[in-house]
């Protein structure tokens, strides 16, 4: 059965990290925070922005 080799994932990686973007409290800049992360330091104002 060929096919098996295409419907299951031939490798071992977990669920890649993606990103979701806040609006930073102090300046409203775009601050990205990732899934594996439960807070961002904006790149503008230096301050924390943590998620919901
Ligand atoms: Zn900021």
């Amino acid at each position: 059965m060929q096919d098996d080799f295409f419907t299951k994932p031939h490798c071992s990686v977990s669920v890649s990290p993606s990103p979701t973007v806040l609006g930073c409290p102090g300046c409203s800049e775009e601050v990205e925070v990732w899934s594996d992360e439960d807070a961002a330091v904006c790149p503008s104002c230096g301050r924390e922005v943590r998620k919901p």
